[in-house]
């Protein structure tokens, strides 16, 4: 094309436009490919939903299906690919989601109970059983869903830890460069170097403007002919949204919580727990259904505690954070854990993009001739990112 004329064609090389989680993960498996990388990000490093979110890698509240093999193979992909990256903190260590309620206990047991749960290695646990597994639980409840293949790594540091694993003559990580031009094989920058690969991936994340704006409609929608990843060919053109969540942090906690816990507002969100018993769950407290929140809490390797979270479906967001939200996580917590606790060090809210009415996971189109754009797996991005990439170069 005429507008790269005079760019010297690299062969085996691959161009990344995003330095979060999905951006780093192609970068990742393109080096494993044998492909040389020049990953591009705006900011001096990746400041989006990546390093917002809980580093769960979450495989029980996945669909059967797709989703839950998507997710058990990003699971491996995570495990081996941290074993070279010990700086991402990873840890299998499982997950508990504790039920207050008969009726809660009942869509665990049905969950607990299906083909798939062996894959999830899950196991229903009485409170006793619980407490044993993870001993900070001092609150009263019934029971919990274990569920082992659940994984935690740390989002602050597992990007950079991640890029100091690719470090090499074959990386080439360029924060503060902005793509805001696409051809073909290629991306050009603000300062108007372009960037020239056998394949160009764009993870630009929940940025619905700038360079994806023109292959996505002012809604979201797909702009027509835009398949989305998976969809059945000529089927209606899926859309994307945006979600925005709430999350916190505290201090160190004096307790060893030995698994990321949930708490039972979780099952009326997750896909998992989609079974007959669950439409017998009462509705959620109105504070909770109001801010659609689940309790989900992970303890971070300097022992505090990230809290959260809340999901925000209308646009335009809000440009603060909601306190009575706040008030109703914590209050679960604490009555989860039968402990008070620590102050709140930090606040702050979160986006990423989701495909919506679509049976694919994620989105992945073609925008140019060897330029694809791949956004959109929602709240299962950290989770999925390894796995996501890995299809990429499939
Ligand atoms: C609060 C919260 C909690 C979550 N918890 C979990 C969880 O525990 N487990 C899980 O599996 N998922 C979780 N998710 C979802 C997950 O975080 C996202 O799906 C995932 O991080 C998306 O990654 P990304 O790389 O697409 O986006 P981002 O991390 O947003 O990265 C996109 C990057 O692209 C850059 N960029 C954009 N445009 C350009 C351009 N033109 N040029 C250069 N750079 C550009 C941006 O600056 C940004 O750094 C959570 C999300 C949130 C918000």
């Amino acid at each position: 094309m005429a507008i790269l004329d005079g760019v010297m064609n690299e062969s085996g090389r691959v161009v990344i436009v995003g330095g979060g989680i999905l951006g780093t993960m192609h970068a990742v498996l393109a080096r494993r490919h044998g492909y040389a990388v020049t990953q591009l990000e705006r900011e001096p490093a990746g400041r989006g939903a990546s390093v917002r979110n809980f580093g769960l890698v979450w495989v029980s509240g996945r669909r059967a299906g797709p989703e839950l093999a998507l997710a058990l193979r990003a699971r491996a992909l995570w495990e081996e690919i941290a074993a070279t990256a010990p700086g991402t903190g990873f840890r299998a260590a499982g997950s508990l989601t504790i039920a207050t309620s008969e009726a809660e206990l009942a869509v665990m047991r049905e969950a607990a109970a299906l083909p798939d749960a062996k894959q999830r290695d899950f196991d229903l646990l009485t409170a006793e059983e619980a407490r044993s597994v993870n001993p900070a639980l001092r609150g009263e409840f019934l029971g919990g869903l274990y569920c082992r293949a659940d994984a935690i790594v740390e989002p602050r540091v597992t990007l950079p830890a991640l890029r100091a694993a690719l470090a090499g003559p074959s990386y080439a990580w360029r924060p503060g460069l902005e793509a805001v031009e696409v051809a073909p094989n290629g991306v050009r920058d603000q300062q108007g170097t372009w960037h020239r690969g056998d394949l160009v991936v764009l993870c630009t994340g929940a940025n619905f403007t700038g360079l994806a704006g023109p292959h996505l409609t002012a809604s979201g929608a797909l702009a027509p002919g835009r398949a989305p990843n998976g969809s059945e060919p000529g089927a209606e053109p899926a859309g994307l949204r945006r979600v925005r969540l709430q999350m916190l942090q505290t201090l160190p906690f004096a307790g060893k919580l030995t698994t990321a816990l949930a708490d039972g507002d979780s099952l009326r969100y997750y896909p998992a727990y989609d079974v007959p018993t669950r439409s017998a769950l009462p509705p959620q407290t109105a504070v909770a259904a109001a801010s659609r929140a689940q309790l989900l809490l992970v303890q971070r390797l300097d022992g505090s505690l990230t809290i959260g979270d809340t999901h925000e479906y209308d646009e335009p967001f809000g440009f603060d954070v909601d306190e009575t939200a706040y008030d109703h996580l914590l209050a679960r917590a604490c009555a989860l854990l039968g402990a008070s606790l620590p102050r709140v060090q930090r606040r702050w809210a979160g986006v990423y993009s989701e495909v919506v009415g679509t049976t694919a996971l994620y989105h992945r189109s073609e925008v140019a001739p060897g330029v694809v754009l791949v956004t959109g797996p929602g709240g299962r991005g950290m989770t999925c990112s390894p796995a996501i990439a890995e299809e990429t170069f499939l």
